[in-house]
């Protein structure tokens, strides 16, 4: 086993609280070098592992394979980071406040809202994308779960939150929409036509523009470019024998190019 090794180990174990600069300077190492070994440190010996923050600086803790191994910072007389004293629950050894482990439920969860979101962290924007539908949707999913771990509980929650803020924005636009619509028919020309380009591609909700083309949301390219090509033999006015219906054949092709923008699939 490296000399340098040890000797790092060593030395944090004597100034625990160093911060990695302070270590790689001493030592001559590259942070990534660091890293390295601390890796090498935790495999060779199983029972340790070094746990670095930029507030507090690098510790190596040992852990009891019998407890928890999440670590936490205490400020107490004696300052660093201390293993849990929980008995592990989960299979990656950690507690309830630890764990790291998902539950199925919310693995399907984030499984749906990424293909629907695509590969964006969600957020209070992005989720008001989603459309009435599916919001509700996902609001009655999340409703339904019952978070295994505080991690599960609290990621939850503000997913919830998110959900219930853009269902009572949606809702509110709607009520606006509705008073707009009773109240002033005098809206001139110019501001009309200006809101009917303005409209936000994503205001249509994913599944209602699968819906136009009458196939499910989950619908995969082919499927969805083989509705589209069947809908339109008969809607096109070349195609169709009756002169077809332009304005159908608009709605159907603006349908498959907003699924296909929003899917990526190009
Ligand atoms: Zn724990």
């Amino acid at each position: 086993m490296d000399q340098t090794l040890l000797q790092i180990m060593k030395f944090i174990q004597s100034r625990p609280g160093t911060c990695k600069t302070g270590i790689c300077n001493n030592f001559g190492l590259s942070e990534y070098r660091l890293n390295r070994a601390f890796r090498n440190l935790s495999r060779e010996f199983g029972d340790i592992t070094f746990v670095s923050s930029h507030e507090h600086g690098v510790y190596c803790v040992e852990l009891d394979p019998c407890r928890c191994s999440g670590l936490d910072w205490s400020d107490g007389a004696s300052k660093g980071f201390f293993q849990c004293q929980n008995p592990p629950k989960f299979s990656d050894g950690r507690c309830y406040e630890h764990s790291h482990v998902q539950s199925s439920e919310m693995a399907a969860f984030g499984r749906k809202l990424s293909y629907c979101l695509g590969p964006a962290e969600p957020n209070a924007r992005n989720i008001l994308s989603l459309g009435m539908t599916l919001i509700e949707e996902f609001r009655e999913i999340l409703t339904a779960i019952s978070p295994l771990t505080k991690l599960e509980f609290e990621s939850r929650s503000s997913l919830m939150d998110m959900f219930n803020s853009a269902y009572a924005t949606l809702k509110l636009r709607e009520r606006l929409k509705d008073q707009r619509t009773e109240g002033f028919h005098w809206r001139s020309e110019f501001e009309s036509r200006h809101r009917a380009s303005s409209v936000n591609p994503f205001e249509y909700s994913l599944r209602k523009l699968f819906s136009l083309l009458g196939i499910a949301s989950d619908s995969s390219k082919e499927e969805t470019l083989r509705a589209w090509k069947k809908l339109a033999r008969i809607y096109h006015p070349d195609t169709s024998g009756d002169g077809g219906d332009e304005e159908k054949m608009k709605e159907l092709n603006m349908a498959k190019d907003r699924i296909f923008r929003i899917r990526r699939w190009d």
